[in-house]
């Protein structure tokens, strides 16, 4: 037997793979997904009513990439393409997005004619920053925060309108604290081994490209062909684990809500003894820890303190949601994806966004203001109401958007630390933790955002390589026999 311990998308896509991988049936394996709370989905969370879709968590998917394209594959398999709602390149929310300097909102250069002039709040064409990556030295680095190698290679206004704000929108993080390898992986190997980013650029260019072997849906060439820039799905994110959930349990996967795991005891390099938190323990031989890395580390600190110690030191944010729907027939904003706010800004709010314009089936303006993140402490303290986000988050929109109206609707969560920083010297970290797993022959696996990415796509094919790269552990435990674990029986 094996278990899924957490029931958000990377536990939910876990249990796909090991069904698509005939995990189960091969090896004769029964699989248990257990969830802390009473339903599944983790962070995605839709509320939908006739007239609006306020999303709490993720709205928004990248298709590109070759993991972009994994989650499109999914998505078809699991019959959910006609639900795909793609925004195409000429759609505003693709060509607008905006950033709030010195009290007015500009439009972020987005094609490479507006390279060549210059785009208010940048001072000169952007064109300059890759003559400033030309010129400068390299230098060398395991590692650096990703806000000074944009500086480094691009400079100062780079850094703080473009790599600042757009970590604000990815991670809720600061530039300054964040790995460079979490987005610019690439570009930091082509200053560490070719001396700069162009440089780099220049003898990529002349190398083949790798193939990633991943077959195409239809749903993902139409989304390569078509170019589509994000996409949505209708309704709300949450039929996408909703699916998945019925997909698992059709497939005779033990779905069990309502069981939170209070502690993890490894007996041997084939079995596993779970604690929940009325007492209960049952054992099986395998588990996948989709949890988010503190909650993990405390499960497992007793037995192995080392690996808690690792495990705790990534560190993880609170964002502040505050969802607005005013029902008025003209629209109260600018068609365009939404606005965020350099952290330099020293603004209370990270941005909005405008919902109505990426989500179709929405009547009125629909807009969510995203607050804290790094800085939720130092700017909300310990103890702030969800009603004095309501009010900031209403101020800041009057101020910026100009609305004066009164929402008809609003929905207000703080959604403690719901996302992992990589911060420098993540990977790292990430790769100790799996050699102590390994060296210790610890029958666990490690899948959800702390470790792989942060966004959806991440989570969904770091599942996949996981239950990939687990294959042959599977298999030489068939050929051996998986010890049948005795079964605690587990409460509904
Ligand atoms: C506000 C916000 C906006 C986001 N926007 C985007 C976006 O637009 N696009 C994008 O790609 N990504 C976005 N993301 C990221 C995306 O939501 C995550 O990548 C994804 O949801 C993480 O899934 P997960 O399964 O790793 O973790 P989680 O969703 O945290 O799931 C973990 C699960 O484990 C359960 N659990 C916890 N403790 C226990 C225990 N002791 N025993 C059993 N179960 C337990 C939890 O209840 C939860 O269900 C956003 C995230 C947030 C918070």
């Amino acid at each position: 037997m094996a278990a899924i311990l957490g029931g958000g998308l990377g536990g939910l896509s876990t249990g796909y793979y090991l069904l698509k991988n005939n995990v189960l049936s091969n090896n004769n394996l029964k699989l248990l997904l257990l969830e802390a709370t009473n339903n599944c989905g983790g962070w995605i969370k839709t509320i939908k009513t006739k007239d609006y879709i306020f999303e709490q968590g993720p709205r928004t998917i990248r298709p590109k990439g070759l993991s972009g394209l994994n989650t499109l594959n999914m998505l078809q398999d699991l019959g959910l393409s006609e639900h795909v709602a793609p925004i195409k390149p000429d759609h505003p929310a693709a060509k607008n997005r905006l950033i709030y300097v010195n009290n007015t909102l500009h439009i972020l250069p987005s094609s490479l004619k507006s390279v060549f002039k210059k785009n208010e709040p940048f001072s000169k064409p952007l064109i300059y920053a890759l003559f400033n990556d030309i010129r400068q030295p390299p230098s060398e680095l395991e590692d650096d925060s990703i806000y000074n190698f944009v500086e480094r290679r691009f400079g100062k206004e780079v850094a703080d309108y473009g790599i600042a704000p757009m970590i604000c929108g990815i991670c809720a993080g600061d530039a300054r604290e964040i790995s460079v390898k979490f987005l610019m992986k690439t570009l930091f190997e082509w200053e560490q081994n070719h001396g700069g980013v162009m440089k780099g650029l220049m003898k990529s260019i002349f190398k083949s490209k790798t193939d990633n072997n991943l077959v195409l849906s239809d749903l993902a060439k139409r989304a390569q062909e078509e170019k589509w820039n994000v996409y949505t799905i209708k309704g709300g994110l949450e039929t996408f684990p909703t699916t998945l959930y019925e997909y698992l349990e059709d497939n005779e996967v033990a779905m069990k809500l309502n069981h939170r795991i209070s502690e993890i005891e490894f007996v041997d390099s084939g079995s596993v003894k779970l604690k929940r938190n009325d007492g209960d323990t049952f054992t099986v031989n395998h588990v996948y820890a989709s949890l988010p890395a503190f909650v993990l580390s405390d499960l497992v600190k007793k037995q192995h303190p080392e690996l808690a110690t690792t495990l705790k030191e990534i560190p993880f944010v609170t964002v502040g949601i505050v969802n607005l729907f005013f029902r008025t027939n003209k629209s109260l904003i600018t068609p365009a994806f939404g606005f965020l706010v350099p952290p330099i800004e020293n603004s209370s709010i990270l941005g909005v966004v405008f919902d109505s314009c990426c989500i179709p089936d929405q009547s009125g303006t629909v807009l969510t203001v995203m607050l804290g993140g790094r800085w939720f402490k130092e700017k909300f303290g310990e103890n702030v109401t969800e009603k004095v986000l309501l009010d900031i988050a209403l101020k800041e929109i009057k101020s910026i958007l100009n609305i004066e109206e009164e929402p008809t609707a609003t929905n207000v969560k703080i959604l403690d630390k719901c996302i992992p920083q990589y911060v420098i010297g993540h990977y790292e970290r990430v790769e100790k933790v799996r050699k102590y797993i390994q060296e210790n022959n610890l029958p666990i696996s490690l899948v959800g955002s702390s470790y792989d990415g942060v966004g959806i796509n991440d989570v969904i094919l770091s599942a996949k390589t996981q239950v990939e790269e687990d294959l042959p552990y599977f298999k030489k435990q068939s050929v051996v026999g998986v010890k049948p674990t005795e079964e605690t029986p587990i409460a509904p």
